[in-house]
């Protein structure tokens, strides 16, 4: 058994993906693990394959209301001494000419308010627990442009800053605060479309490690920066990619194309070939 024997964990978005790859790995280390999500059926799948040391509470980061309510159950379990802000994803997409306001504000209120309020209240749950670390989960588009990604790296970036604000805020209250940014990583998110064709043979020619990431690669990244053997490590953002970072963000026109046209992407005169 590992050092997070005994105690408490909560990862938000921790019923797919990346959330439930960070989950089995607290589970193998020992620690009681509470995983939330807005899908009851989607946590309730993943408890069966956590096991009895893992429990659910339907929550929505966005609500405050609720992330404070998930943040209590796990602190009820036992010493809360970590937390991974995971939840995220993107409704917004396509050329700067184009973005709907509304799917802008919703990303940003997903990755970024929704992780403001999982460090908002999940620092005071740790500061009475004697202190702990949170590990933000945000994306190598924060680090690297996604040309038509919309909202969404600019809202990682801001989770960058975030974990960068509150590690310089936190640490002398006992907390730590850092981050990874996952290059691509086999889940729900990419699924049809950085998973296949063009886009994925891109992904690989910019990695000097040329596969697609498994959410065990960041599960392994975000135990170590939960646990205390970083605990001289704080406001730290760690790229888990490949390498992907060192060359250039990926190119998505082979999608974004069909459903921007050409010209939208690269400007008059441009033709679908291009
Ligand atoms: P998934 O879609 O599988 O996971 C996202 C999880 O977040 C789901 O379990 C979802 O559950 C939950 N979630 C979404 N919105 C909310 C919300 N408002 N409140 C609570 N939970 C929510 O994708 P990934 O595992 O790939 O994504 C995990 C994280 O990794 C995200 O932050 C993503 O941006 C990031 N990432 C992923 C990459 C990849 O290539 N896969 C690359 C870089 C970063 P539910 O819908 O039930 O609420």
């Amino acid at each position: 058994m590992g050092s997070l024997e005994g105690a408490s964990v909560l990862v938000t978005g921790g019923g797919s993906g990346i959330g439930l790859g960070c989950a089995a790995r607290f589970v193998a280390d020992g620690a009681l693990v509470t995983i939330c999500g807005r899908n009851e059926e989607r946590l309730k799948s993943a408890i069966a394959t956590l096991g009895d040391k893992a429990t659910y509470i339907v929550a929505d980061i966005t609500q405050e209301e609720q992330i404070t309510a998930a943040i209590a159950a796990a602190a009820a379990r036992g010493p809360l001494k970590a937390i991974v802000a995971n939840a995220g994803g993107s409704t917004s997409i396509g050329p700067i000419g184009t973005l709907d306001a509304d799917a802008w504000r919703t990303t940003l209120e997903l990755n970024a308010t929704g992780t403001m309020f999982t460090i908002k209240h999940g620092s005071k749950a740790l500061i009475e627990a004697g202190g702990g670390a949170i590990v933000a989960v945000s994306s190598i588009a924060a680090s690297n442009t996604h040309r038509w990604f919309g909202a969404y790296g600019v809202s990682k970036a801001a989770v960058d800053h975030l974990v960068q604000l509150t590690a310089d805020e936190l640490g002398a209250f006992g907390v730590r605060v850092n981050g990874v940014r996952p290059g691509v990583v086999a889940t729900e998110l990419i699924a049809g479309i950085a998973d296949q064709g063009p886009v994925l043979q891109d992904y690989l020619e910019c990695m000097p490690i040329a596969r697609i990431g498994r959410p065990a690669d960041i599960a392994e990244a975000v135990r170590f920066l939960a646990g205390p053997e970083s605990s001289w490590i704080t406001g730290q953002i760690i790229n888990v990619d490949g390498g992907h970072h060192l060359r250039r963000g990926p190119d998505y026109s082979s999608v974004f194309k069909d459903l921007f046209g050409a010209e939208a992407l690269f400007g008059p005169g441009a033709a679908a070939s291009d």
